[in-house]
C-alpha cells in the first residue's frame, strides 16, 4: 500500500515573505516527506489495508503507537499545507462565519483566541479550531501530533506550531509567525471542510 505525498496548490516560494522556501522545502518536501515514508513502512509492519487517516488515529490512539503517530502527522501536515494558499480569501463566510460569531462574538475575537493559544503554546505541538458534536466551535492545543479526532471533534485549521514551522523564518518571534499565517490561510478551504 503506497501513500503518496499529497501535491502542493502552489510553488513552494509562493508563500513568501510569509513563509520562506527554505522553510517550505524543510517542512513539506523533507520532513513531511519523512512521514508519508514512515506512513508507508509501517502500514506493511502492522499489515492495515485501509490507509484511511482519520479511521487509522482512532483505532490506535489509545495505543500511543508510533502507527498512530505517524498517521497523525501526514493528516496534520496535510490539513496544514492543504489550507495555505498564495491568494486565499481572506475571511470566511456564510455558515462558517455566522458558526464563528455564535462560538467567539465575531471573527476577530476568534482570532485573538487563537492567536494567544499559539503564542502561549509550551513545546511542540498544533493550535486547531474544531467543530464539536453540538455544532459549536472549539479552539485546542493538542501536543506533539495530537488531532482533535481523537475527542471527536471535527478539525477544521490548524496553525503547525513545532519550531520547524517557523523558527527559520521567525527565530523567537512566535507572533509573527502567526500574525503572517492569517495572510496565508486560505478560508474558502476551511469552509469546504467545516460544510462537509
Ligand atoms: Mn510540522
Amino acid at each position: 500500500m503506497i501513500f503518496e505525498l499529497p501535491m502542493l496548490r502552489y510553488e513552494k516560494d509562493a508563500l513568501e515573505p510569509y513563509i520562506s522556501a527554505q522553510t517550505m522545502e524543510l517542512h513539506y518536501e523533507k520532513l513531511f516527506r519523512f512521514h508519508v515514508n514512515c506512513f508507508n513502512r509501517l502500514t506493511d509492519d502492522f499489515q492495515v489495508v485501509n490507509t484511511n487517516l482519520s479511521a487509522i488515529i482512532k483505532k490506535f490512539a489509545k495505543q500511543n503507537s508510533v502507527l498512530y503517530y505517524t498517521a497523525a502527522q501526514v493528516l496534520n501536515h496535510m490539513l496544514y499545507f492543504g489550507q495555505l494558499s498564495p491568494t486565499p480569501k481572506i475571511t470566511p463566510e456564510g455558515n462558517l462565519l455566522s458558526t464563528i460569531n455564535k462560538s467567539f462574538g465575531s471573527i476577530g475575537e476568534f482570532k485573538h483566541k487563537f492567536d494567544k493559544a499559539v503564542i502561549s503554546f509550551i513545546g511542540s505541538g498544533n493550535t486547531w479550531l474544531s467543530q464539536k458534536e453540538d455544532g459549536t466551535l472549539i479552539i485546542t492545543q493538542e501536543a506533539n501530533a495530537g488531532n482533535p479526532i481523537t475527542k471527536n471533534y471535527k478539525p477544521l485549521l490548524i496553525c503547525d506550531v513545532w519550531e520547524h514551522a517557523y523558527y527559520f523564518d521567525y527565530p523567537c518571534r512566535k507572533a509573527d509567525y502567526v500574525s503572517s499565517f492569517w495572510n496565508i490561510l486560505d478560508w474558502a478551504v476551511i469552509e469546504k471542510r467545516f460544510d462537509y
